[in-house]
């Protein structure tokens, strides 16, 4: 039997296990460094954590969860949803918690994988397994990073990251500085408005933001979605038209494109009178470039008496607060950072080595790139959930997950059934894939800000270009002579 070792226990890491499990590739196992499973939605228990994607989309298509409260589920909800289908598909009792993997090498003569684990609950000691098949579902915003900013640590106040949320933290009668814009600082900003005397918001680039459509369901859903399971399959399948359409229309020279920008400022319009923090507000780059974000409260919020919007940069952190280029002093209780994660360097943080002691951080020295965004030349008999240029501009990420899982249960199937000991994927057939990947994303709206969607080299390394159809459809079936089959 071949055995499986997949990195991870989140959405991805589920996806793969349980597609490979259904297959009869029952010799599965998986290493989480934490105590839990489920990812980032584990890790980000912010207030106001949640899912910009509707819930029926974000979602597995063969698991629908009939009893969502609302449209846009909140994280615990989603948790609660990941480990309800770990249990349901047999994968919990499969995963080994408390063991981080550090490191793993190919072993050319018995062509299996040596992987070296840590013991994540007491910080020392490492193990060794041995894997035919070694699976990476470590996700790509797994490594929160606080910013590179002087004095950071010099800070007496509270401090933390939004992806590590200090639960004893109470923002209450407190003067706080959250510094970034993104999706997380959107999500958690509202609630610290509410609760913190005063709050000042770092603000480096504004964003463009469009109404949620968001509503609990009612006990009538509910009910419909039980006794009639295809309401909610044509729900998932209009919210999956509708994200088609809008990741095809994620730049200014789409029709598209033009009309999401529209209702971007008119929501701005509408909930933003003060036309100086409008003017904060109003992004100075192609829509799209950045994501593209979905708040109905993160503009009022922002509008409150006790909130001010700081749009000078940061030049350095004291012991008392936070000192823009202005050389203004803003003393706070606490800082919160919402500055996102490592996102550039995949998978660097476990040292692989592959065929002739080739080593994956230099190969992806000037940005990751795979075939499918899953197979890596050099590194045989090993597969990547949500590798590079897997994410989505808009759109959902299981669906993309799901049709992953399929292409390397294939491959997996064909390694089984014609007796190989090794598939690697040939560089011929990644160049070719890349090439043509490359020349779609330099005509991408990503091209033109700064994001985390590029590479410091400036490769584009995160994100597919497009909807998600053309995926499922690139993905649908394996073509073997893309593999080196041994
Ligand atoms: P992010 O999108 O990378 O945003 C980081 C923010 O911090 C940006 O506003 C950035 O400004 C700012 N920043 C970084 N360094 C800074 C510095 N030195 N000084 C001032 N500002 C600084 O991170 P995130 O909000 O955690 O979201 C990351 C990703 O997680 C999202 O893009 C999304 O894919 C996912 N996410 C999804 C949801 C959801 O609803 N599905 C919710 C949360 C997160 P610049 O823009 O100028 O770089």
């Amino acid at each position: 039997m071949t055995s499986v070792g997949i990195i991870g226990s989140g959405f991805g890491a589920l996806a793969v296990a349980i597609e490979l499990k259904r297959a009869g590739h029952t010799d599965l196992r998986l290493w989480e460094r934490s105590h839990d499973l489920g990812g980032v939605w584990r890790d980000n228990t912010y207030p106001g954590a949640g899912c910009d994607v509707p819930s029926p989309l974000y979602s597995f298509s063969f698991e629908p969860n009939p009893h969502w409260s609302r449209r846009y589920a909140l994280q615990e909800e989603i948790h609660a949803y990941i480990r309800s289908v770990a249990d349901t598909y047999g994968i919990t009792p499969l995963v080994r918690f408390d063991r981080e993997v550090v490191a793993a090498r190919w072993d050319e003569e018995s062509a299996t994988w040596t992987v070296t684990i840590a013991d994540a609950s007491t910080g020392s000691g490492t193990t060794e397994e041995t894997v035919d098949i070694l699976i990476s579902a470590v996700g790509q915003l797994s490594r929160p990073v606080p910013p590179r900013i002087d004095g950071l640590d010099s800070f007496e106040g509270t401090s933390f990251h939004s992806a590590q949320w200090d639960h004893s933290f109470d923002a209450t009668g407190k003067s706080v500085a959250v510094v970034g814009a993104g999706a997380s600082a959107v999500q958690l900003i509202p609630h610290l408005a509410r609760d913190a005397r005063k709050l000042v918001v770092f603000q480096r680039s504004p964003n463009y933001l469009m109404p949620k459509p968001d509503k609990p369901y009612k006990a009538f859903h509910k009910k419909l979605f039980q006794i009639a399971p295809i309401s909610q399959r044509l729900e998932r399948g209009g919210v999956w038209a509708v994200t088609e359409q809008f990741a095809r229309g994620l730049d200014d020279e789409s029709r598209v494109g033009r009309i999401n920008k529209a209702i971007a400022m008119w929501h701005l319009r509408k909930q933003v009178a003060d036309p100086e923090l409008r003017a904060k507000l109003t992004p100075d780059y192609p829509i799209g470039c950045k994501r593209i974000l979905f708040s109905n409260d993160f503009y009022p919020a922002l509008a409150q008496d006790n909130v001010d919007v700081v749009t000078h940069a940061i030049t350095k952190v004291t012991p008392k607060g936070v000192v823009d280029t202005e050389g203004v002093e803003h003393e706070v209780d606490a800082i919160i950072y919402a500055t996102g994660f490592d996102t550039q360097d995949f998978l660097q943080s476990i040292d692989i080595t592959g065929t002739r002691g080739q080593k994956l951080a230099t190969q992806w020295a000037d940005g990751a790139h795979a075939y499918l965004g899953m197979y890596v030349p050099h590194f045989p008999n090993m597969f990547v959930a949500y590798g590079p240029n897997t994410n989505l501009g808009g759109g959902s990420i299981i669906f993309m997950l799901e049709a992953q899982a399929r292409h390397m249960r294939q491959t997996l199937d064909r390694l089984v059934a014609g007796d190989y000991r090794s598939v690697e994927v040939t560089e011929e057939a990644e160049l070719a894939y890349d090439r043509e990947l490359s020349e779609k994303l330099e005509h991408s709206p990503w091209a033109h800000c700064d994001n985390w969607y590029r590479h410091r080299s400036g490769r584009i390394t995160s994100n597919w270009p497009g909807s998600t159809r053309p995926f499922a459809q690139a993905t649908r079936t394996m073509d073997p002579t893309a593999f080196r089959w041994a």
